[in-house]
């Protein structure tokens, strides 16, 4: 093992791969500094992505039900929306979090550093510092980059306006529009779109391939979609946006498809949010002047144990690879400082699991039966309909379905690890159906997924063929 408590390492970007690097660095006798231009640790995750959407998508749930509490026999009023205080309640959330986050750092000894990083060469770093002013220069034996990523623009539809937001600052809720476009059908588009769409605006989402959430299963996007259709004005699939024009009234939107009726291809909307996907935050100065070696998209190349070409550097979360995913960053980031304290570690998780937040919750991992067919696979596949199962009717949510996909010769949100911890474990679907899960809770749905592979669904009744 390397002598681990006389390394110095730096961990550029205090996102939840950095953070998460940096506590474990430390856990194991490292002396560590982190450098982040916010006042405390968080990343894009707490200050303006996972949590803030999160908590956001928490009170469109609350309104959401509230409307539907209607067929359960209780009326509320009109919901009355007090942005400021909404406002205030998200960034309550953030702050909490990321202060924490900051007093965890004290405590472990992490010596935080507010302030950007440039690499001056392949172990010695020139930190300008953000909030105190001047700068450092600051040498080290390990240099782990996390710098994340950003929302992607594209060049032609770049526009100097307030009234167009990427995904920052549709978090900032600066109001409540009347009419939203969209552009873009991924998670983030769809779970910001369900948040203005429940706080009343009228939300189109444009996307240019021929279903939302593209690289997710198709059985699993339709009950979403169906929703979705009703929560917002407009779903135009197959659709582009060709142009974007600031005027008074609002931004002029030329959209082009095949199905769009003539009336449509020009539309004017109060705000449009562009969210069609994150670029890696690769452009570091100096980086240059290391052996770091960037991909065509702007990824750095890493082995398994995070290492990049350059033997003192490491590289983690977004910057590094997809999925771009705050729970892929966090584990990258712990195999990195293990691999620096000289641990026998390589990151090659089984199935990495991904949720979308919006209402109805999507979750998978693994391969999705698009996927396994591509790859010529042979699976088989058992889809449990929660239209059978307790607890979806006592949340009054028919319409899901939990859907296994089955090697046949070997062997959502909350649900989802279940399926991953099967996964890594090389769990048979018998060992998943054999395992007694509470009742009525939505685990079930796995369990009777797995019935269902032999054909012995307790809820299913399948008459034999
Ligand atoms: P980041 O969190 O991006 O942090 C990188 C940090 O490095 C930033 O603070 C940045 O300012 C800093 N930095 C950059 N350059 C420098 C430099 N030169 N010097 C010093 N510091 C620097 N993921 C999920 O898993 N679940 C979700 O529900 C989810 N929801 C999301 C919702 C939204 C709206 C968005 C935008 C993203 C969401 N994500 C979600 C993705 C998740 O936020 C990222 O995958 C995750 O934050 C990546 O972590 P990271 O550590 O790689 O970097």
């Amino acid at each position: 093992m390397a002598n681990t408590p006389n390394l110095r390492v730096a961990v550029i970007g205090g996102g939840p791969g950095g953070y998460a690097a940096a506590f474990l660095a430390a856990d194991l006798g490292m002396k560590v500094t982190m450098i982040d231009p916010e006042v405390n640790p968080g990343g894009v995750c707490l200050y303006r992505g996972c949590i803030p959407s999160k908590a956001l998508l928490h009170v469109a749930k609350l309104l959401e039900e509230a409307e539907q509490a209607k067929n359960w026999g209780i009326e509320f009023g009109e919901p009355k929306v007090d942005l400021n205080k909404l406002r205030g309640w998200k960034e309550g959330v953030v702050k909490k979090l990321t202060g924490g986050l900051g007093q965890i750092a004290k405590v472990r000894s992490v010596q935080f550093v507010q302030g950007k990083a440039a690499f001056v060469n392949s172990t010695t770093l020139k930190v300008t510092k953000t909030a105190a002013g001047g700068e450092e220069t600051l040498t080290f034996d390990r240099i782990i980059i996390a710098t994340g990523s950003r929302p992607t623009v594209v060049p032609s539809l770049k526009l100097d306006s307030p009234r167009l937001m990427d995904s920052t600052s549709a978090l900032d809720l600066p109001d409540v529009p009347k009419t939203l476009l969209v552009i873009g059908g991924g998670y983030i588009g769809l779970e910001l779109g369900s948040v203005y769409a429940t706080l009343g605006t009228k939300v189109t989402c444009v996307e240019m391939m021929p279903g939302l959430l593209p690289g997710a299963d198709r059985d699993l996007v339709l009950p979403l979609h169906k929703r979705l259709e009703k929560l917002f004005s407009a779903i135009l699939l197959n659709t582009t946006v060709k142009a974007l024009k600031d005027e008074k009234t609002g931004i002029r939107v030329t959209l082009e498809g095949p199905t769009l009726k003539e009336n449509d291809q020009v539309q004017v909307f109060d705000r449009v949010l562009m969210s069609v996907g994150r670029r890696p935050n690769s452009e570091i100065p100096g980086l240059d002047k290391t052996k770091v070696k960037v991909n065509e998209k702007g990824f750095i190349e890493i082995n398994e144990q995070r290492q990049t070409a350059e033997p003192t550097i490491y590289a983690i979360g977004d910057v590094a690879g997809e999925p771009m995913l705050a729970h892929k960053a966090m584990h990258e980031g712990r195999t990195a400082a293990e691999a620096i304290a000289g641990h026998k570690v390589a990151f090659e998780p089984n199935a990495i699991p991904a949720v979308v937040f919006t209402d109805p919750e999507i979750a998978w991992a693994g391969l999705t039966e698009t996927q396994a067919k591509e790859q010529g696979r042979e699976i088989a596949v058992a889809k449990f309909p929660w239209a059978a199962s307790g607890r979806a009717i006592t949340l009054d949510r028919p319409d899901g379905l939990t859907k296994l996909l089955i090697d046949p010769k070997t062997g959502a949100g909350e649900l989802i690890a279940e399926g991953v911890l099967a996964i890594e474990m090389c769990a048979l679907a018998a060992d998943v159906g054999m395992t007694i899960h509470p009742h009525p809770t939505l685990s079930e749905t796995v369990m009777e997924s797995a019935e269902i592979f032999y054909g012995q669904a307790t809820d299913i009744y399948r008459p034999k063929k």
